[in-house]
């Protein structure tokens, strides 16, 4: 079978999902490691930071290395009240939140790639497919994930996975208004910076794609910190639940 692309942005998020060993090829001075995950063969590498590093590796990912799938394993913002530093978000929808028309002070948001302009069609965002959302459903059954009692300042000894809107732009969102405002204008679950570049790569490439976020931190003036400080434990949880999501691709 042809590998799966794994994805993340940053050497930490990536580093939990790597073993036993690996062949690794460098491409446009990135390294992409062949090696297996969960049983099957797979693709890893490290994009970097922001949409266009993600497009770029999510193309080299189909075109050079044929994967027949790909999947993002990494952390992002909450956005919604409901859920926890620590809770893992998969897009059943991911939107470019930053692509669009500004018109009064105001974005109005486009399908990435359509003329933003008064009278176009504004919908937008990527849907997964429905079939690849229930195998993933029952992929994920009994996946246990890591509490956060034990680190200082949160508690969230229970943590959960669920399926929501994730959104996307080339921005760290370290403010409580922005938080707010992309909540109330999206009903987003987590914000990040690749997730629906993947998505918008694959889907104009015709392969499935997952993305899958553990809350590092909840988007507000505190984001910051709380990034760096449940950082190791937040990608541990997004790993636990990518390398079960790898046979939903089968
Ligand atoms: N301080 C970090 C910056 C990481 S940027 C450093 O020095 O490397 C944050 C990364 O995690 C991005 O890849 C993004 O996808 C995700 N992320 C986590 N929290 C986020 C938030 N509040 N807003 C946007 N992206 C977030």
């Amino acid at each position: 079978m042809k590998p799966i692309g794994i994805i993340s942005a940053l050497p930490e998020e990536i580093e939990h999902l790597k073993s036993g060993s690996l062949e690794t090829v460098e491409v446009c001075g990135l390294s992409f490691h062949k090696g297996k995950v969960d049983g099957r063969d797979a693709v890893l590498v490290e994009t970097g930071i922001g949409k266009v590093n993600a497009a770029i590796v999510t193309t080299l990912l189909i075109e050079r290395f044929d994967c027949r799938g790909v999947l993002f394993s990494g952390v992002a913002g909450g956005l919604d009240p409901a859920l926890s530093i620590g809770d893992v978000v998969i897009g059943k929808r991911v939107v470019q939140h930053d692509y669009g028309r500004l018109q009064n002070e105001k974005l109005i948001t486009f399908q990435p790639g359509a003329f933003p302009l008064p009278g176009m069609d504004s919908t937008h965002g990527f849907e997964i497919d429905d079939a690849l959302m229930a195998r993933a459903e029952e992929a994920l059954d009994g996946v246990a994930l890591k509490g956060l009692d034990d680190v200082e300042g949160a508690a969230n000894t229970n943590p959960r996975v669920v399926f929501g809107t994730i959104l996307t732009g080339d921005s760290f969102v370290n403010c409580e208004v922005t938080r707010q405002r992309l909540h109330d204008n999206f009903k987003a679950q987590a914000v990040e910076m690749e997730g629906a570049a993947v998505a918008q790569v694959a889907t104009q490439m015709g392969r499935p794609w997952l993305i899958v976020r553990c809350l590092s931190d909840l988007a507000g003036a505190e984001s910051h910190m709380d990034f760096n400080g449940f950082l190791s434990v937040t990608t541990e949880n997004a790993a636990s639940v990518t390398r079960r999501l790898v046979e939903a691709f089968d």
